[in-house]
């Protein structure tokens, strides 16, 4: 068993009452780490040290360009350990260790972008309407960050809010899910070997009740990050009420794929297939509600069935591996009995809906496509965050339009279409944040991300987000020579 301690202050340490959680291994459902468990003494400790870091120290007299530097020094250690951190996150989370090492290796750019940022926030001089006023504005940090993260992709959810945190300034406290806390503990050594002063980032882990009240509810808390499901942001927005901290949300999603007649067929199915079975369905921008025109509907369906078959389940650890197990049992059981609900809501199904032969141990799920023949079926409301795709068909494209929208989510989209004025008018038309058109499911630094509806506020990533870490100051200054007027005698 590994044992991780919290990273506050710039030193490790372990809850004041002793408590610690255990994190199991997806992939034989046994435990395999343990970590401290933020209580109140220690959420309230790492902010402070965040507050104190913010005001007094090297980091609040540090340029931005010394900032940058640092940012980049942690970006070159995370692409120097990310196979080691990737292998934590695959043991802790279940995701392919393919992918986290490739992601954690991609994370790095992230860090790079921002440090390359972190020197270009600039004011104002106005063009005031007054005279003898020199009026300018800052853009200065908006003070302690608290970051919340959910358990997947996590180093990634990380560096969208401590890149642009850290280039403005400001100071962290990272809560790390419960579910997987380890490689966030890893990554808090990366943290230390770069040379943050203590207090700058701070990463502790603890659930929702109490840690994650207390910390995104802490009076001298400015900006809460948040990552994770609609409910919990309810909480979140909640806990803000005490604190006025400014909050973005990047919540669930059902987003859809639409593919229409004119689609090249192989690039449509392996859009789809990246789209649902790609980190084992546990992505945000999942394309979980498939929307194929009917002329082109049989093929499609007939290319998902086979490919769904040939899907190598196994040990997320192996490199050939292409589908792994769920994070948590939770999880397991929650689209098990979703699949079950809609097969009885007059699905059909035509692959998986069970556990995979062979899979006795751990939380594995199978692939599974469902043939869904409205939308009122639970597979195509709910966010499944696994492996299931509901699969619709549609004959127009107001048609596909209107059902694609038909949703409370709005993240991510697909358009597969050969017609690229068809492209534009579906893009234009779907409302959210997100729109792949003959491609699905990538990312980048330079590239804002974020939902319409309830999938969130805000956007991570891209030049603007920046801004969503500083505060604007305005300072006018008096330049006449004549002391100022007495404020009783009108001019
Ligand atoms: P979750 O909402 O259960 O938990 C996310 C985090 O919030 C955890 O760290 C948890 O401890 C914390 N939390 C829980 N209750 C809290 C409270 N009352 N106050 C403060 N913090 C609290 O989400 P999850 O199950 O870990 O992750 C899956 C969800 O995350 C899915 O809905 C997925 O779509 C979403 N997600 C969104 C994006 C995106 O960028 N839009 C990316 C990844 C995941």
């Amino acid at each position: 068993m590994k044992h991780y301690q919290m990273y506050i202050d710039g030193e490790w340490c372990d809850a004041a009452d002793g408590a610690r959680l255990e994190s199991i291994n997806p992939a034989s459902g046994e435990p395999w780490a343990s970590a401290a468990v933020a209580g109140a003494a220690e959420v309230d400790r790492a902010v402070t040290a965040a507050g104190r870091a913010l005001r007094e120290g090297p980091w609040a007299t540090m340029n931005a360009t010394q900032r940058g530097k640092l940012l980049r020094r942690l970006g070159d250690l995370i692409g120097e350990h990310a196979d080691r951190l990737g292998e934590v996150e695959t043991i802790d989370s279940g995701k392919l260790a393919k992918e986290t090492r490739a992601q954690t290796g991609y994370v790095a750019d992230y860090y790079y972008y921002y440090a390359g940022l972190a020197d270009k926030i600039q004011g104002a001089t106005l063009p005031i309407d007054k005279p003898d006023m020199h009026v300018f504005t800052k853009r200065v940090p908006i003070g302690v960050v608290a970051a919340v993260v959910p358990w997947n992709a996590q180093m990634f959810l990380t560096a969208t809010k401590l890149g642009p945190a850290l280039a403005a300034g400001n100071t962290v406290v990272l809560k790390a899910s419960e579910a997987a806390p380890a490689p966030m503990f890893e990554f808090a050594r990366i943290v230390e070997e770069a040379g943050f002063p203590p207090g700058v980032v701070n990463v502790i882990t603890g659930f929702g009740e109490p840690c994650g009240r207390l910390l995104t509810s802490h009076p001298d808390v400015a900006r809460v990050a948040f990552t994770g499901g609609p409910e919990t942001a309810r909480h979140i927005v909640r806990n803000s009420a005490e604190n006025f901290a400014v909050v973005s949300l990047e919540l669930g999603g059902k987003s859809p794929i639409l593919v229409f007649d004119d689609a090249d067929v192989e690039g449509a199915v392996n859009g789809i297939i990246a789209g649902n079975f790609g980190a084992t369905g546990q992505s945000c921008v999942a394309g979980s509600r498939v929307f194929i025109q009917s002329g082109i509907r049989q093929r499609v369906l007939d290319q998902l069935v086979e490919r769904a078959a040939q899907i190598r389940i196994g040990d997320p650890l192996a490199e050939d591996t292409q589908v792994g197990p769920l994070c948590t049992r939770a999880q397991l059981e929650h689209i098990g009995e979703a699949v079950d609900a809609a097969v009885g809501e007059g699905a059909q199904l035509l692959y998986g809906g069970k556990r995979p032969a062979g899979f006795d141990s751990g939380w594995y799920y199978s692939p599974t496509i469902l043939d869904c023949p409205h939308q009122d079926i639970r597979t195509v409301r709910e966010e499944m965050f696994g492996p299931v795709m509901s699969v619709l068909s549609f004959d127009s494209e107001a048609e596909g339009i209107a059902m694609a929208n038909q949703s409370d989510f709005g993240l991510g989209s697909g358009v597969f279409t050969r017609d690229v004025a068809r492209a534009l008018r579906v893009s234009d038309a779907i409302r959210s944040g997100i729109v792949w058109v003959n491609t699905y499911r990538v990312i980048s630094p330079i590239a804002p991300f974020g939902g319409f509806k309830n999938s969130g506020s805000g956007r991570e990533a891209g030049i603007d987000t920046i801004y969503d870490y500083t505060r604007t100051k305005t300072v006018w200054i008096n330049t006449s020579t004549e002391p100022m007027a007495n404020p009783f005698v009108m001019r």
